[in-house]
């Protein structure tokens, strides 16, 4: 972690992990679909089993990860990210998803963000969720916050309008955009729109 406080200009969690995490066996998925589907598509796929998702028997890497952040941001941001570098840690306390923004100099090479995902999930549907939400502060940080720089404004990663500027994109491929998710509303319900 002490390499992190180098970036530690802010951290937006996404939800709180459930205090059950269990620690079984784990299956990872294939990734090579995701050159030829859409996210709508993903979205869209029927869910594992509530024992599977309770579980949290859905296991994401970095591999997965960058796939679906090159799908996100293909379908959702026009190519305009740069991938940071993304990592996938199996003990991110309280959360599902971080972005960090450093206070560097811009460059139009390089993000100035880094992304860090938990890595076991309900289902592949939070994962890309968790992805949009992390992607949309990315954007905040490295694109909106440039701009603002020219007006003498300081940069910004929020809850606020910045980054709810790609909920009516997000929302038609499937993709709700929250500041927080409900985990009881999702077993309650199964969907991401409701909880
Ligand atoms: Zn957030």
């Amino acid at each position: 972690m002490f390499l992190l406080k180098m970036y530690l200009l802010g951290i937006y969690s996404l939800i709180f992990f459930p205090v059950n995490a269990i620690n079984t066996h784990v299956t990872e998925y294939s990734v090579l679909m995701y050159h030829n589907i859409t996210l709508k598509e993903l979205m869209s796929e029927d869910l594992p089993p509530l024992t599977f998702q309770r579980k949290m028997h859905y296991v994401a890497t970095v591999r997965e990860v960058k796939a679906l952040y090159r799908l996100i941001n293909k379908e959702i941001f026009g190519n305009r990210l740069i991938m940071p570098k993304i990592y996938v840690r199996s003990r991110l306390k309280g959360t599902w998803g971080e972005c960090h923004g450093a206070d560097l100099p811009y460059n139009k090479d390089k993000s100035r963000c880094i992304i860090i995902l938990a890595d076991r999930w309900y289902c592949k549907q939070w994962l890309i969720m968790a992805i949009a939400h992390e992607m949309c502060h990315q954007y905040e940080w490295d694109i909106i916050s440039k701009h603002r720089e020219r007006e003498g404004l300081p940069p910004i990663m929020s809850h606020g309008p910045t980054f709810f500027r790609w909920r009516d994109k997000l929302k038609k491929k499937g993709i709700p955009l929250k500041k927080f998710n409900d985990h009881e509303k999702w077993f309650a319900t199964q969907r991401l729109f409701k909880c």
